[in-house]
């Protein structure tokens, strides 16, 4: 029986509520598919403030090294920012820290509007097809975000130069390139790589990268396209996208606008991938959304996002592909079912029940 060490770090708001449903599942998924889990719950966020002082605690920090992979919750309390400098304060002092610290490179962000959701779609009906089911992979640790030079400069007369730089080296196209064809064959095998090979001298060397990385995947059909025409196609038809492989910032603004057409922030999962040790690849798995302090405590936040950043774990980190189809497919039997939660209930829908977070994950444990 495999076993796997998982930091459980929930965080504020309504993260520890998630956490306890998206926990449930993941133990239902151990027991149905043979897999032993050893979760180890710390604090993260105002919540490591409250237990030790610092928004990422020590032992938080050290746990997570000793781990296989972090499920993380949210960070965040805006009404408590003010009481601490910046750079302390829960995004940067524990997510970027994080992200540096485990060197993930590779963000997922999958995209899946189930056709019983199509409601919550602020596209046309005849614009989903079948249903809407998008993977967004960007690469998150280069690229103008942190390329250098980046500053400001003073010219004299009140003018200014802001100067940032976007680079990438071969190394980190095809690290990234891999990432996109590996899960495009989990999925329906096609892979569009977006730059702007027309304009940027960056865009040359990503197509011609991932073009030559892709020979080493002739099973997945690779297309290329501009970052404006992907934006544009993403709204016309979002149905004939499969993966979308993307750098930072293309990759930054391209997940929003897909995730905006899942309806809600509640439905929607991500990973960050770190390196691959022994067959297990360390990652970290998120819900998109943030703490939505605006809900918590109230039983009505949607699980969903958190439960299926666990079936991302079990496939992206440990390689549990059929435990991870298992869990989103008993995510789908809830949708269809008619269970919603506040953000995805349309009362004008016929066989829909409103219910709360917890009974959300009941059904879901029961599904599966
Ligand atoms: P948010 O994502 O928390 O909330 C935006 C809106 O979406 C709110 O109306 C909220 O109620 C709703 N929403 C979010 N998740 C939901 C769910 N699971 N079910 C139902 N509705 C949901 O964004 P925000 O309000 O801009 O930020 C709140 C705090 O979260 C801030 O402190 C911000 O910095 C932080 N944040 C943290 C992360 C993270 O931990 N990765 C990400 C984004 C924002």
């Amino acid at each position: 029986m495999n076993s796997f060490k998982i930091a459980v770090l929930a965080g504020d708001g309504i993260g520890p509520e998630v956490m306890v449903e998206a926990v449930k599942v993941l133990r239902q998924a151990g027991r149905k598919f043979d897999f032993s889990l050893e979760l180890t719950e710390a604090p993260v966020g105002w919540a490591g403030f409250d237990a030790a002082g610092k928004a990422l605690p020590d032992a938080t920090l050290d746990l997570c090294r000793k781990s296989d992979a972090i499920l993380f919750g949210s960070v965040g309390l805006p009404d408590r920012d003010p009481t601490v400098p910046k750079e302390q304060r829960p995004e940067r002092a524990a997510l970027l820290r994080i992200r540096k610290e485990f060197g993930l490179y590779a963000n997922l962000r999958p995209v899946k509007l189930p056709k019983a959701l199509a409601h919550a779609c602020p596209l046309a009906a005849d614009r989903q097809g079948d249903g809407i089911d998008i993977l967004v992979l960007r690469e998150l640790t280069g690229g103008i975000y942190f390329g250098q030079p980046k500053k400001t400069e003073d010219l004299g007369g009140g003018n200014q130069r802001a100067t940032d730089t976007l680079v990438y080296t071969t190394g980190e196209i095809e690290r990234i390139a891999h990432v996109g064809f590996k899960a495009a064959r989990l999925r329906r095998k096609k892979l569009t790589s977006i730059d702007k090979a027309n304009v940027l001298e960056n865009g040359i060397l990503w197509r011609e990268v991932v073009t030559r990385v892709g020979r080493e995947y002739p099973d997945v059909a690779l297309e290329h396209m501009f970052v404006d025409n992907g934006a544009m196609q993403l709204m016309l038809r979002p149905t004939q996208f499969d993966v979308l492989l993307c750098e930072n910032m293309f990759g930054d603004i391209l997940s929003d606008e897909a995730a905006a057409l899942a309806g809600s922030l509640g439905m929607l999962p991500s990973a960050s991938l770190g390196a691959t040790r022994q067959e297990k690849t360390f990652g970290f798995y998120e819900p998109a959304g943030g703490s939505a302090p605006d809900i918590a405590g109230k039983n009505i936040a949607n699980p969903i996002a958190q439960i299926l950043s666990t079936a991302l774990m079990l496939r992206y980190s440990f390689g549990l592909q059929a435990a991870a189809d298992g869990i989103e497919k008993a995510v789908s039997k809830a949708i269809e079912a008619g269970c919603r939660t506040g953000d995805i209930y349309n009362p004008r829908e016929t066989g829909a029940r409103k219910m709360g977070t917890r009974e959300m994950g009941d059904a879901i444990v029961a599904a599966l």
